[in-house]
């Protein structure tokens, strides 16, 4: 168990190293450099470092995930002097592992490549997954936001103009990079690339343990600096952005003790220390039970397979090499499906047209999760399946796309191109915990609120570390773009309140 940690950790911090584009030698860095490059020279040494730490800033964000940085860079466009504490010796966070894309709805993108969407229809779709019990004023201020969040990130030179659909979406709004990869690694670059544009000081090594209040004002942190010197550092706000608590089993089975023992794709420092460290100003939490699990995890590097090789086409296959579910549902309902399963485990199947277009499985290749067939028979052979049931799956299935008809399991998205052209590939997956969608209350504002309702002055929260926005269910896709919009949020508010105190 604990050699898995360190393999994790290890893994974690590459990517995140490489995402940084910094100079770490390893099989697939020219690909990481490149994309990187496309948006970053950001390198380690880039770094602030620890003699330019000063006693007071206006702005203080926790956090240099996805939420935290764009949170920044939006409090500096608004006249703040900020500065980022990150526990980790990198940037990025879960930020950098997410995989499919950001959802938006009417965005400039989608009308370009005539996809017809609304933001109601985002909003319904979104509700329906989550059960109907998302926080409707975040999700209202969510999909109204979404394009411009968008336009926000192009204009800094994060552009996610390819199109694909994640599992609950009826249309294809979910934006990724040009070329069709991962989204994490390259928005994480290119807000660090951003933040070190705008001179905002990124502490790392620098773990913020307590957050400080005078006459009920926010007022500081407490950081512990590279594990030894604590310091109090002044603050007239502070922004929350530690992302959630699905690497910290203590807190995950306090609230779900059915999910102990389960792989997870979290790195290291998503403890929930955002969340404790409000609940001890009076700051409330809500849904703490939602804890995500992902339906599509490789077990042995706790390695996320992204919704975008089912949504470009792949399907989910038993070791008795037939379908079992639709590959599209909400994840909730297809991890259901694959624990009713006898062996608890599946394949994701897909063909070279599928891994052309969803350029995230040339990692996963790298990574050695891949099976490879020059024909089904092959394939079946290396996944221990019998190769007449994969066949006759495969046929199946490549005519419901022809008759746009799933007669088995009703499957309606990700059928635009069938599975028909060689190789093969297969990577065998199983639940794994995921996401936290419970978190500290927060209202349109990105305000944390107490008990009552009320906000408490100076103290804003945005990303991971949140909860409510996603009900009982989060949509492959919703998180990445709400760290953008409410970190956004967060950035202007804080801005607004320490400007009129
Ligand atoms: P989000 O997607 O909400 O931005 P991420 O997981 O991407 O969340 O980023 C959260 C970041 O906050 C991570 O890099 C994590 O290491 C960092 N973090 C967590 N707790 C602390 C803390 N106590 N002090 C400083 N940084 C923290």
């Amino acid at each position: 168990m604990k050699r898995k940690v360190f393999r994790t950790l290890i893994s974690v911090l590459t990517l995140a190293l490489i995402s940084a584009g910094c100079s770490v030698q390893k099989t697939n860095k020219t690909e990481y450099t490149k994309e990187a490059d496309a948006v970053s020279s950001a390198s380690k040494t880039d770094y602030t470092s620890l003699d330019k730490l000063k006693d007071k800033y206006d702005v203080i964000i926790i956090g240099a995930g996805g939420a935290g940085m764009t949170a920044a860079l939006e409090a500096k466009a608004n006249g703040m002097d900020p500065v980022i504490f990150e526990k980790m010796p990198v940037a990025g966070g879960n930020t950098v592992k997410a995989s499919s894309g950001a959802n938006a709805s009417e965005t400039k993108f989608q009308k370009e490549q005539g996809i017809e969407d609304s933001n109601e229809l985002f909003y319904k779709e979104t509700l329906e997954g989550g059960k109907g019990t998302n926080d409707k004023d975040l999700l209202s201020y969510f999909v109204e936001n979404s394009a411009s969040a968008i336009d926000w990130l192009d204009s800094i030179g994060i552009k996610l103009n390819n199109l694909t659909i994640t599992g609950g979406m009826s249309v294809k709004r979910t934006h990724r990079p040009e070329d069709g990869s991962a989204v994490g690694q390259y928005l994480a670059a290119g807000l660090i690339k951003n933040v070190q544009a705008q001179k905002i000081p990124l502490f790392v090594n620098c773990e913020v343990r307590e957050i400080t209040q005078k006459d009920g004002k926010v007022n500081g942190v407490k950081v512990l600096i590279n594990g030894k010197d604590e310091k109090t550092i002044e603050g007239k706000a502070v922004i929350v952005a530690t992302g959630g608590y699905g690497a910290n089993m203590d807190m995950v089975t306090k609230y779900r003790p059915d999910l102990e023992g389960l792989v997870t794709t979290n790195q290291p420092g998503t403890t929930g220390d955002g969340i404790t460290m409000i609940e001890k100003l009076g700051g409330t939490t809500v849904d703490m039970d939602q804890i995500q699990v992902h339906p599509t995890v490789q077990q042995e590097n706790s390695y996320l397979i992204g919704e975008v090789v089912r949504g470009e086409g792949g399907i989910l296959v038993s070791s008795e090499g037939t379908r079992f579910v639709n590959e599209m549902g909400t994840r909730d309902a297809v991890t259901a499906s694959i624990n009713a399963l006898p062996e608890k485990s599946a394949y994701v199947v897909f063909d070279a047209g599928v891994k052309s277009r969803a350029k995230a499985i040339n990692q996963y290749e790298k990574m050695g999760f891949v099976l490879k067939g020059d024909s089904i028979e092959d394939l079946a052979q290396k996944m221990n399946v019998p190769a007449d049931k994969l066949k006759a799956t495969l046929d199946t299935w490549n005519n419901a796309v022809k008759d746009k008809n799933d007669a088995e399991f009703g499957r309606k998205t990700g059928m635009d191109n069938d599975l028909s052209a060689a190789p093969y590939y297969a990577i065998k997956i199983a639940p794994g915990i995921h996401y936290s969608m419970g978190g500290v209350k927060i209202n349109a504002n990105a305000e944390v609120l107490d008990k009552d309702g009320n906000a408490i002055p100076g103290l804003y929260a945005a990303g991971e570390v949140t909860g409510g926005l996603h009900g009982k269910n989060r949509i492959g896709g919703n998180s990445v773009i709400d760290i953008v919009i409410f970190g956004r949020q967060a950035g202007v508010k804080s801005a607004e309140y320490v400007k009129s105190n």
